[in-house]
């Protein structure tokens, strides 16, 4: 029987391997030392709105945590959200997967309008109970006739997040319809923004998610009129985090 030696026992590969740890490990503190505070932080390019604006989701935490979903922006004259999306993604918490879409309508926000480049409220353009509505609700012609609607419900299909949590204003609420209770009681608790049981809307997001994946929780935070100072933004990181944590699996 022939002795034959493994490629990690003579010293030429046991150097070459050696060097070659060195300078992987030299590589990845160099990368350190570039990236920003988020080693963690993914950025995902989802698509593009209408008129070319890409839509892009940040993932922090643990890819094997929970997953959970914060959209900061929907409706385009409703932009606060973004701050707290923006505040998101500097986190990293151990237990959660977490998702960061900061604006899912860009060309709603470039033109400073509720709906869409097709002048449709993205909001009222899901398949649950959609119907087609005119005006300021402006639904669509089709359920997901949208691109940017489409660029959602295909990701939340993916994630299949446990807690979803869209950014509104101006109510000054937690638009509650649906969703397990206690995760947007404990949203509401550590907000500060009252809680409300509200009717579901048909075609909206919130009423898809809340039917189509059922154990999860889906709800609107509405928040006040304008810009969130500093002080209300880390608020609301801290009541997106109490919400996910009251709502994951392993504690309910
Ligand atoms: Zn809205």
């Amino acid at each position: 029987m022939s002795h034959r030696r493994g490629p990690w026992t003579t010293p030429s590969s046991l150097g070459r391997a050696l060097l070659f740890a060195l300078a992987a490990l030299a590589l990845a503190l160099g990368a350190a030392l570039l990236l920003p505070a988020t080693p963690s932080a993914r950025t995902v390019l989802l698509g593009r709105s209408w008129e070319g604006r890409p839509i892009r989701a940040v993932e922090v935490g643990n890819p094997a945590g929970t997953p959970v979903l914060v959209v900061g922006c929907i409706h385009g004259d409703e932009t606060a959200g973004i701050a707290v999306a923006r505040a998101l993604e500097r986190l990293s918490p151990r237990d959660l997967d977490l998702w960061i879409v900061p604006d899912l309508n860009p060309d709603g926000v470039a033109a400073g309008t509720r709906r869409n480049a097709h002048g449709v409220d993205l909001n009222r353009n899901f398949p649950w109970h959609w119907r087609s509505l005119d005006g300021v609700y402006e639904s669509g012609p089709r359920p997901l006739s949208e691109r940017e609607a489409r660029i959602a419900h295909a990701l939340i299909l993916r994630l299949h997040p446990y807690v979803t949590i869209w950014f509104h204003q101006h109510l000054d609420l937690v638009w509650a319809s649906g969703g397990k209770r206690r995760v947007e009681k404990a949203f509401a608790r550590v907000s500060g923004l009252p809680y409300h049981p509200l009717p579901p809307l048909a075609g909206s997001a919130i009423s898809w998610q809340n039917h189509a994946l059922p154990g999860t929780t889906a709800f609107a935070a509405e928040l006040p009129a304008g810009p969130a100072s500093p002080a209300r933004v880390a608020r609301y990181v801290r009541a997106v985090l109490a919400a996910a944590r009251t709502g994951t699996p392993r504690r309910s």
